[in-house]
């Protein structure tokens, strides 16, 4: 853990506190060491003066975010809906999987965050598109969401893996997600085991580029060709799919890391033979040696208040195939949390 992270949490008010208190510097650095470890109170913090720990009890919030909801599915997810201090909505996902994760110790985690309370895109079939944009999140209110978590599973089921697909578009709000990003390794969730999604905000695909921290991008394509990309996600005008993915082959050649492409099916929009074709001719030509460039994730559509209906899974697993076919990796997502509004696409705080 390193002092700079403090630069990129609102721990500023925990510092100016302590200073306040004559305390030395290490105290910061203390208390987060006891929050990132899944504390749940000052109280806890046995190694700070017990005068010490009621003053900051007294005077400083805990949490960035209040827990205003927490709906628990059959399947162990959990879905969050958090308040910011002024009272944004916004809300962040638990998915349990039974596997263990790539370090084989743990089980999988993952938590899936916001980065925006509300987006100021319009994806078609997304909930969140729908519902009115407010403002970019602090570093703070993304580790909070973190956090939550952490607490929420303790340490015989740490979270282990990041995925900022939540609300909002997080290469609008990069510095923030940076900020937090740098702080998720103390909570046991390391740089490879977070990827950060991306409509194709090619400015912010080349600034994580240029990262040393080795974050993993996801991108969500959707459709393989411009006119119907841009229907289905105005950005698309903005950056063309064939500009984003020569944004995502620079990445690579910069990263060596893998970038997954997200494709939500939807039926008779973007699921035909025809387009499966068009998806693997667009990444086909992207190996670099053994290694292909992309990897696809189809994503099952959860019906939402959308016009959309989501594919058969006849019809996911034919573009699959197609897609196996031209020897581009690909998997079919695992549903998770339909039964509570928390899987892809569903995330939209109605009310706070
Ligand atoms: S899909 Fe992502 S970028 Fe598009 S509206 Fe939804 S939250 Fe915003």
């Amino acid at each position: 853990m390193c002092c700079n992270h403090y630069q990129a949490m609102d721990l500023q008010l925990l510092e100016e506190t302590l200073a306040a208190h004559d305390q030395p510097r290490f105290r910061a650095r203390q208390v987060w060491a006891w929050t990132a470890r899944g504390a749940r109170s000052f109280e806890e913090m046995t190694d700070l003066p017990a005068s010490l720990r009621e003053a900051l009890a007294g005077e400083l919030p805990f949490s960035s975010l209040e827990l205003r909801d927490e709906a628990h599915a059959g399947d162990g997810t959990v879905k969050a809906l958090f308040a910011t201090v002024d009272g944004r909505p916004l809300e962040a996902v638990l998915m349990r999987y039974r596997e263990p994760s790539p370090l084989r110790t743990r089980q999988r985690r993952t938590i899936c965050v916001s980065s925006q309370s509300g987006c100021p895109l319009t994806c078609t079939f997304c909930a969140t598109g729908q519902m009115r944009f407010a403002r970019n999140l602090t570093a703070s209110e993304i580790v909070d969401q973190a956090l939550h978590f952490r607490r929420l599973e303790g340490d015989a089921g740490q979270v282990t893996n990041c995925v900022f697909m939540g609300m909002g578009e997080p290469m609008l709000n990069l510095d923030n997600v940076l900020g937090a990003c740098e702080l998720l390794p103390d909570l046991g969730i390391g740089h490879r085991h977070t990827a950060i999604s991306t409509v194709g905000w090619i400015p912010g695909i080349e600034r994580l580029a240029e990262q040393e921290m080795p974050l993993r991008l996801a991108l969500s394509l959707h459709a393989a060709d411009e006119a119907l990309r841009s229907e289905l996600m105005p950005v698309n005008d903005r950056y063309p799919l064939a500009d984003v993915i020569g944004a995502c082959h620079a990445f690579y050649a910069r990263k060596r890391r893998r970038v997954f492409v997200e494709y939500v099916m939807l039926a008779g929009v973007n699921d035909r033979y025809e387009q499966a074709l068009a998806l693997a001719r667009l990444l086909a030509p992207a190996r670099a040696g053994e290694q292909t460039i992309f990897k696809v994730n189809l994503i099952p559509y959860n019906p939402t208040d959308s016009p959309f209906e989501g594919s058969t899974r006849a019809s996911i697993a034919a573009f699959r195939d197609v897609l196996l076919a031209h020897e581009i990796p690909v998997t079919i997502r695992l549903t998770r949390g339909r039964d509570i509004d928390a899987a892809c696409g569903q995330l939209a705080a109605r009310s706070p």
